[in-house]
């Protein structure tokens, strides 16, 4: 029968890397925003949809539109095959072993909770020890710190030093035989720093603690290969590794995931009902209750496709460039604070600009076209630790180019003329 066939890879005509071929692939780079090209700098918030995730989505409910694992009938044969191809792909993706170890979920934030809520609830008691670190989003504190609240558990936090890298010594001394589990981020969302995930993972192991890895920001920017890095638990969001919103994904060791109940319950997730007993599927399916994000989760195997076609390496190798030059560029304006500077960084430029609120100078941008976040981040205690509120945010992918940067520059330098 007929399969989709995605379009729209300008890129692939062109070597090495070129970014302006690459924007093209990208439909809502083409607009305009008061009367200037878009620039989208707000990366780290949400990416932007190559032609060929819209287009696989289009295709979906154009040809295989139906729900999955439930029919005789042919659409529920494509669909169900599009599905499961998706979860091959974000697990070869993240090099898992198997398919098992890949739960579609809403986001990050529900991969967290679902692993707090099923995991944390089961094997967690009073005085265990959980570990973050000082520079976790929201959604990798407030999940831990609700399940320490509930069960009397303590939670203790990584401290990081002056340019928001880790310390790993201090880290070091907070492991015990207490430990329970280290949760921490591979990227700051708030910073950038690229934290020693894989050093972090060994000593937690060497302890005895179990691992989660919030990968939100890192899956878009570096090669994460699970088997390598060998956390317990890993989480992304589709929407911004350049696919949909409302899908992610967990990965999990797949004893692990079977030794978990379910986190919700309903159909899909059970081998059999009865009023007295309620047999599970094994995972993934186990925590897939009710009718999922079918087309969503085909739309980021599209997404992966796309990435991968890409190169991840060549991605991570084009953005380091580039947040070279915009920082060294940043650098230079009189008045700028940047916030975060550690020695491996990605994707984030983190600032502010004295005698002008964030607010300004985001609405300054705005005004030339460049999109970019002010405000806490969701991540306010790293924030705080910098000693700011909030910052200033423009965070880079491959599709932005020096040009871009350029005009974000340019933009601060002429903000900058008319009140001096
Ligand atoms: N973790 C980090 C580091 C993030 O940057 C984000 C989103 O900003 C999240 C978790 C939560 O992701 P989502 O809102 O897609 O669930």
């Amino acid at each position: 029968g007929k399969t989709f066939e995605p379009q729209g890879f300008s890129h692939l005509t062109s070597a090495p890397f070129d970014a302006n071929l690459i924007k093209k692939d990208f439909p809502i780079l083409r607009e305009t925003v008061n009367g200037k090209p878009l620039v989208w700098f707000d990366n780290a918030a949400t990416t932007q949809k190559p032609q060929s995730v819209i287009d696989r989505i289009a295709y979906f409910y154009e040809h295989e539109n139906s729900n999955i694992h439930r029919a005789a009938h042919e659409l529920a044969a494509r669909a169900s095959d599009a599905y499961e191809a998706a979860r091959e792909k974000v697990k070869t993706f993240l090099n898992a072993s198997s398919v098992n170890e890949i739960v579609f979920v809403r986001g990050a934030t529900e991969g967290i909770n679902l692993v707090a809520c099923t995991w944390g609830d089961q094997n967690l008691n009073s005085g265990d020890e959980i570990i973050v670190s000082n520079l976790e989003h929201h959604a990798n504190i407030v999940p831990w710190k609700r399940l320490a609240d509930k069960k009397g558990l303590k939670l203790r936090v990584i401290p990081v030093d002056d340019d928001g890298q880790i310390l790993l010594d201090e880290y070091a001394k907070l492991l015990n035989s207490k430990t329970r589990l280290v949760a921490f981020t591979q990227v700051s969302n708030a910073l950038g720093t690229v934290t020693p995930a894989k050093q972090i993972v060994e000593m937690a192991h060497a302890a005895g603690a179990k691992v989660l890895i919030d990968g939100a920001q890192s899956v878009s920017h570096m090669k994460v290969d699970v088997q390598n890095l060998n956390p317990d638990f890993l989480v992304f969001s589709g929407h911004k590794l350049f696919g949909p919103t409302g899908i992610g994904a967990l990965y999990g060791k797949e004893d692990l995931l079977n030794e978990m109940q379910p986190y919700q319950s309903g159909g899909n997730m059970i081998q059999d009902v009865t009023f007295e007993e309620i047999k599970y599927h094994k995972a993934p399916n186990r925590f897939e209750a009710g009718t999922g994000n079918i087309a969503d989760a085909i739309g980021l195997g599209a997404a992966i496709d796309y990435v991968t076609k890409l190169g991840i390496e060549n991605i991570g190798q084009y953005e380091h460039q580039l947040l070279e030059y915009a920082t060294k560029l940043l650098k230079e304006i009189p008045g700028v604070r940047l916030i975060g500077t550690a020695a491996n960084k990605a994707s984030v430029l983190s600032f502010n600009l004295q005698g002008y609120s964030n607010d300004h100078v985001g609405q300054a941008l705005n005004k030339e076209g460049v999109a970019v976040r002010t405000g806490h981040h969701c991540a306010q205690p790293i924030l705080r630790r910098m000693g700011v509120e909030t910052t200033v945010r423009p965070s880079l992918a491959f599709y932005n180019t020096t040009q871009d940067v350029d005009t974000f520059i340019q933009t601060l330098w002429e903000l900058k003329k008319v009140r001096f």
